[in-house]
């Protein structure tokens, strides 16, 4: 391919939109384009990267025996009513009418279609199991889209969905489909750890994310060094802290002025942060069981918002802080003095450490008074206990105790067990070996083909642009000719180039009217693995030969240089 005749508009410029390396790169090298905020188009090289990842997840997942069928985007609003998500899933659900005014939604994930295709079309067991993939557009209204292919509003995903007759066959596909993310992302040129997710109410070590280890990611990986445990903060759990067992002392009212924040309150009354109690106070939108939520931590942790959710048994984005004022009026909390004990007619959460916590600092429900002395069970009682807490780098590992560190990452796939939440709310069923009617167990497996592209130049770029692994790259070498209007260095470049092409390999010819620094500000940007530079002495038919990756470049006669590249190249492919 000569770049004289591709369609390419590299910029200079770091777009103003772009906060990220990945999404200024992939801009500046002409690879994606932006539409509206969270919608991408693919240019030819980028289109050539997402083809690259596409066709790695495709082996991959053909080599379990997948099979790859493909779906519409447009789902009609039955089936989401039939699993109870139409309104379970939030804002998020991009919807849309018909001229008819029938309610549609732009999928966003496809569980709801793939359990209907296997209640009308599996009813055996001898069909069973089952694992069905596609590599299709979704749809999420995201609240914030922001870092490019990172949170986007349209995005790619590789979706699959397992089904087996009982949960040990899901065990195995679930094993299977673990380990084929495993070789995607490692094939994919990305360093990544799978992590326990949470996985809502149903709990366990039923779900695992994929995250390729960066600083701008969003996910948040406790692990540690000293056992196999590594969770997301959300998932991970939290150790209580033994507290010393005192003696319970009568409950004593004190003036506390203008000590709305933890920190103060300590200061104000000389007392560490664990003796306070933290009041953090929530409204549950469309919820018959509760309204208001009031939540307790120890004053020095953090609320680990999933874990709220969960204890409560509502989705993440039914709960919002509450209007302290509304809230006030009804339940008798006061905006930065709420305790545990002058509470009413809401439901009370408390954490689990907190049980066990002798003679603590709490809110008075009283402007500019705390109590202190307080004791659960003597003094109040929890709705609720659950372990409500953040995790935190330094705390305990709840495997072996062990100081806990964290990390930050880029979810690129999850991989969940369903087991029958879908099959028995849409009646998936089969007959088994005695014609006994039971539900499918499925499991659901997604990647972020996009976001993973992003991920890809996270962690793989330098300066001057992207350094693409051979795996995913958009071409594998670029020759860059450095005087177009040389006859002898044109005729050597295009010799290596066609002579690169009968060998299998995919080279661009940088043979445009720019002079030399234009192109290797270019070829930089773009992160083609092996440049091929023709210069001054093409008489001798020496060329100089550079990885992307290293810094300096060699002299080598043509053949060496081609010889290399093909090495290199062979040796890179696969990832
Ligand atoms: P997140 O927590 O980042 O919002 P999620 O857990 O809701 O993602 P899943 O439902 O697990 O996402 O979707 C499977 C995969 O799709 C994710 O692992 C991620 O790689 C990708 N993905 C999800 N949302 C987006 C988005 N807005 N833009 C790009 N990729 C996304
Ligand atoms: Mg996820």
């Amino acid at each position: 391919m000569k770049l004289s005749n591709m369609h390419l508009k590299t910029l200079r410029e770091v777009p103003a939109e772009a906060e990220i390396s990945s999404h200024i790169l992939l801009l500046r090298a002409n690879m994606i384009r932006k539409l509206v905020s969270g919608v991408y188009g693919f240019m030819p090289m980028g289109n050539r990267v997402l083809q690259k990842i596409q066709n790695i997840i495709r082996e991959e997942m053909d080599a379990k025996g997948a099979q790859e069928i493909l779906m519409s985007a447009v789902q009609p609003a039955e089936l989401w009513q039939e699993s109870g998500r139409w309104t379970a899933y939030g804002p998020e659900l991009w919807r849309i009418k018909d001229r008819h005014d029938r309610d549609f939604c732009l999928g966003p994930t496809h569980e709801e279609i793939f359990t209907d295709i296997a209640r009308n079309e599996i009813n055996s067991y001898r069909q069973l199991p089952q694992n069905l993939y596609q590599i299709q557009t979704k749809y999420r209204d995201e609240k914030r889209p922001r870092f490019g292919l990172i949170r986007s509003r349209e995005f790619i995903m590789q979706d699959s969905y397992t089904f087996d007759k009982d949960w040990e066959g899901l065990d195995e596909s679930y094993r299977q489909m673990y380990d084929a993310y495993s070789k995607i992302f490692t094939r994919c040129g990305l360093t990544y750890r799978a992590v326990e997710a949470d996985s809502g109410a149903i709990g366990g070590s039923n779900s695992h994310e994929f995250c390729a280890l960066s600083e701008i990611g969003e996910s948040q990986i406790a692990y540690c060094e000293h056992c196999d445990m590594a969770a997301t903060d959300e998932r991970a759990v939290c150790v209580d802290e033994a507290m010393p067992q005192e003696t319970e002392l009568a409950m004593e009212e004190v003036y506390t002025p203008d000590t709305k924040s933890i920190e103060d309150l300590a200061a104000f009354l000389g007392v560490e942060e664990k003796k306070t109690i933290k009041a953090l106070l929530f409204a549950v939108a469309d919820s018959p069981k509760y309204q208001y939520v009031a939540a307790f931590v120890r004053g020095d942790r953090e609320l680990n918002m999933i874990k709220l959710a969960n204890a409560l048994d509502v989705p993440e984005h039914a709960i919002d802080f509450a209007d302290e004022a509304a809230m006030g009026a009804e339940t008798g909390c006061v905006g930065g003095f709420t305790g545990p004990t002058g509470l009413h007619d809401c439901v009370i959460v408390v954490d689990s450490e907190l049980t066990k916590a002798k003679n603590m600092v709490a809110g008075a429900c009283k402007v500019d008074h705390h109590i202190k002395n307080v004791n659960y069970g003597r003094d109040y009682k929890g709705d609720i206990i659950a372990d409500l807490k953040l995790i935190k780098e330094g705390d305990p590992c709840p495997k072996c105790g062990a100081p806990v560190k964290m990390a930050r990452g880029i979810e690129v796939g999850q991989v969940f067990k369903l087991g029958t939440k879908y099959s028995e709310s849409m009646h998936a069923y089969y007959k088994d070996e005695n014609m006994e009617e039971k539900p499918l167990v499925m499991g659901c497996y997604g990647i972020g083909v996009t976001r993973t592209m992003s991920a890809i130049v996270e962690q793989h770029h330098d300066d001057n642009g992207i350094i693409w692994p051979v795996s995913v790259a958009p071409y594998h070498v670029i020759i860059t000719l450095v005087n177009s209007k040389d006859e002898v260095q044109c005729a050597l470049a295009e010799e290596i180039h066609d002579a690169l092409l009968a060998k299998g390999m995919e080279v661009i010819l940088d043979d445009r009217d720019e002079r030399a620094g234009v192109k290797f500000k270019d070829a930089d940007l773009l992160g083609i693995p092996v440049r091929i530079t023709v210069g001054k002495k093409a008489g001798d038919r020496i060329v100089e030969y550079k990885l992307r990756r290293d810094e300096a470049s060699v002299d080598k006669t043509a053949e060496e240089a081609m010889a290399d590249a093909v090495t290199f190249i062979e040796a890179n492919r696969r990832g």
